[in-house]
């Protein structure tokens, strides 16, 4: 499957069709229109054999006017400052639209961690978050992970930033980072929480479209935590998985996988293929799975004017960030696919790190039940928030989500007005 071409087009493309529908006023459209600060980051790293190898790295902080910037930090070969910068402005209209005090920013190294060694990886991870020095901070930027990152990788950029600061301000800055490992300061319902937020946002759903979860049939693509994590909570909920693709191909049973031993498998294996109880299949095969709900969980541009034609379901819930182009968007429309769009139902991430960020600053520790309490909470005003801009401007999903962040984001620079 290819991934980032022209993303930064995307978003450009989603942003002006709200801008112009809602007519949001022409300074602030100007203003949203380009990122705050972009950052590249060329640093040498010496790796365990002793060689010296050069690495670029990206931080892109589109808009702070809401709170500190926030957003993920992606290990991959596609990642380049288009695909960045496309992915922060995301995390801006992100946080807006679910109402939590944060801006939008996003990161990234261009390398395939599957090429290295976990002690490289530590090197590479450690050398840029020294090369990224006080463009991060807690009050300032916040990373948190995102694909081929995890709670690991966020232990050693904390460790890296704290070493960097004096002793006395160390244990009063844990919150520079989100989604790390709960005994250095994360939350427990971090690392299930984009998934968890697609499963409330799907029930709700399912709910309001009289579709019973209970034996509602789904497929997948990416296994990694998200989709792992949405597969393993839906079908605690009684759905059925029939499909499942990753970047080492793709699986299907009509009669059923099972999420948790696909989980297994995919933990000890590293990918969905040669899994036991399922059949091999093709991409287009997989993408034609008669189903009810396709969970986009992997990378961006995949439903496309080229595949969307293929989809066989009644909801696409994007999991993924930007994994439907503008074209794919029209044919999903045309065939009268709903689309929970990706700044509304991957939010959870974004929401359970702020609870994590909350807890450090106040050095409490909230229970599980009372983080997905809360996060259930804000999913469903957004929700709401967000079907009521549809039936006012008898717009789509994704463009009315657009309308309620543009609509937060342009207030705030109505009431502030621009310095000096
Ligand atoms: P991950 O690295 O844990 O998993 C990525 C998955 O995508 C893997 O299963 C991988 O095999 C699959 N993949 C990669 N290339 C592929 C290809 N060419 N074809 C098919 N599958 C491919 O990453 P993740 O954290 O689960 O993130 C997945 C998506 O969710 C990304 O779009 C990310 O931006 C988004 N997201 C993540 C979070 C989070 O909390 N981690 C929050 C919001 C959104």
């Amino acid at each position: 499957m290819g991934t980032s071409a022209g993303l930064y087009e995307t978003v450009t493309q989603q942003f002006n069709q709200a801008a112009d529908l809602m007519q949001l006023g022409g300074d602030v459209r100007k203003i949203l229109a380009r990122s705050t600060n972009e950052i590249v980051v060329n640093f040498p790293v010496k790796m365990t054999d002793g060689s010296i190898q050069m690495f670029t790295g990206y931080r892109v902080q589109h808009n702070n006017v809401l709170g500190p910037f926030k957003g993920g930090i992606r290990y991959h070969a596609g990642v380049d400052i288009d695909e960045v910068r496309a992915l922060a402005a995301w995390m801006t209209w992100k946080t807006a639209l679910v109402n939590i005090p944060f801006g939008g920013a996003k990161g990234g190294v261009q390398f395939d961690p599957r090429g290295y060694s976990t002690n490289d990886i530590q090197r590479i991870t450690r050398r840029f978050t020294f090369a990224l020095g006080n463009i991060i901070g807690p009050e300032y930027d916040i990373p948190a992970p995102d694909v081929n990152t995890n709670a690991q990788i966020m232990a050693w950029m904390l460790d890296t930033y704290l070493s960097s600061i004096p002793p006395r301000e160390r244990n009063a800055n844990t919150h520079v980072v989100t989604g790390k490992p709960v005994e250095s300061g994360g939350c427990l319902g971090r690392q299930k929480a984009t998934g968890q937020g697609v499963v409330f946002l799907i029930e709700r759903w399912c709910v309001d479209n009289n579709l019973p979860l209970r034996g509602a049939t789904f497929m997948v693509q990416g296994y990694g935590n998200v989709g792992s994590w949405t597969a393993r909570l839906l079908q605690r909920m009684g759905a059925r998985l029939v499909a499942a693709e990753d970047f080492t191909g793709a699986v299907s049973n009509p009669k059923g996988i099972d999420a948790d031993d696909l989980f297994t498998h995919v933990t000890e294996t590293g990918g969905v293929k040669d899994f036991g109880a399922a059949e091999a299949a093709d991409h287009r095969s997989f993408l034609s799975t008669p189903c009810d709900i396709f969970i986009p969980a992997a990378l961006e541009n995949q439903i496309t004017g080229f595949t969307a034609d293929h989809l066989r379901v009644k909801l696409v819930a994007e999991a993924a960030n930007g994994p439907t182009d503008t074209d794919g968007d029209a044919i999903l429309r045309g065939k009268g696919i709903s689309v929970l769009p990706d700044i509304l139902c991957n939010s959870g991430g974004v929401i359970v790190s702020y609870f994590e960020w909350l807890q450090n600053k106040r050095s409490e520790s909230w229970d599980l039940e009372e983080e997905d309490a809360k996060l259930h909470r804000r999913l469903m005003a957004a929700y709401d928030k967000v079907v009521h801009e549809m039936e006012k401007y008898a717009t789509d999903w994704r463009t009315a989500a657009y309308i309620v962040a543009l609509a937060r984001l342009e207030n705030v620079y109505m009431e502030r007005g621009i310095f000096p």
